[in-house]
């Protein structure tokens, strides 16, 4: 079955989907981006990482590409189209087409792409029984990485660094030797207490969704949290470690920089966190 895109108004093979070469994320990444897991037919977290675009376009001073109702319509029917169970949904607004100059052009319209693609969720879950290495590297990025910007060279040599050294994430470690985030994902340790901590929001990370409800399901599970800032020695010394993104969900970390966290096994809170996660996330039908 032929995948199908939005783009800007209209359905489109993705084979021939295409934005205009002078599209303003094309030449200075000057757009956003969301990215909602689709688990068993449901969009899950819609409504946060929509409010999460919507503070994303504000910070950047980007128009809505169309009305927010409207629009959840499209995401769910690029998912209905694609016949997508289990996989993500991918959108992306940027400033819009203008002639190359800096400064934000008058009187253009953002650029709204949408697609979907399946995934076999057994990979993560696979994934998950075994836990992830991660390694770490100096944080060289803007401090609006609050912003969910499609500009993500960091990012990208960071993660590819990562591969080539056999892990699958890149910790940004902060100049005072804190664990800020990964490439694609917040970090998480468990104290030897069973607290949970993750570094606050605020600044200089990502306002995680999946962080975001992994502090409801926690509150459900009667877990304590302290979001504070924690030292790359102390994740190497913590009871248990793991990541957390729309695409990993909650997904154990067992080696630092080659340094095993306990006994080099997923740890059983980030497992029990996992399990309880798509019951209390929101979920929209497709
Ligand atoms: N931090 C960064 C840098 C990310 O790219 C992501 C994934 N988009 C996250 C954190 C996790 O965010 P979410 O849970 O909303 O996927």
């Amino acid at each position: 079955m032929p995948r199908i895109a939005y783009v800007n108004g209209r359905y489109v093979g993705h084979a021939d989907a295409a934005v205009h070469i002078e599209d303003r994320g094309y030449q200075f990444a000057d757009g956003v981006y969301e990215v909602c897991e689709v688990a068993r037919g449901y969009i899950v977290d819609m409504t946060r990482h929509l409010d999460r675009l919507a503070r994303s376009l504000s910070e950047l001073k980007i128009d809505w590409p169309m009305a927010r109702k409207p629009m959840e319509l499209v995401l769910r029917e690029v998912v209905r189209r694609n016949r997508v169970f289990n996989g993500l949904v991918y959108m992306q607004v940027t400033r819009g087409v203008a002639s190359r100059d800096f400064v934000f052009p008058d009187d253009v319209a953002s650029s709204l792409v949408i697609t979907a693609k399946k995934v076999d969720p057994s990979f993560m879950e696979k994934r998950a029984e075994k836990g992830i290495s991660v390694i770490t590297v100096p944080e060289n990025r803007w401090d609006r990485v609050d912003i969910k910007s499609v500009g993500l060279l960091p990012n990208v040599l960071a993660k590819q660094k990562a591969k080539e050294e056999g892990a699958q994430e890149a910790w940004f470690v902060d100049d005072n030797g804190n664990v800020k985030e990964g490439g694609s994902s917040n970090a998480w340790i468990v104290t030897k207490d069973g607290v949970l901590v993750t570094r606050p929001a605020e600044h200089g990370i990502l306002r995680g969704i999946t962080r975001t409800t992994l502090f409801d399901v926690a509150k459900k599970l009667g877990l304590k949290i302290e979001e504070r800032p924690f030292s790359l020695d102390e994740a190497k010394a913590a009871r248990e470690a793991f990541i957390s993104s729309a695409t990993t969900i909650a997904m154990p970390v067992v080696t630092i920089d080659g340094t095993s966290v306990a006994n080099g096994h997923p740890g059983s809170l980030t497992l029990t966190l996992r399990q309880a996660f798509f019951e209390i996330a929101e979920k929209t039908q497709s």
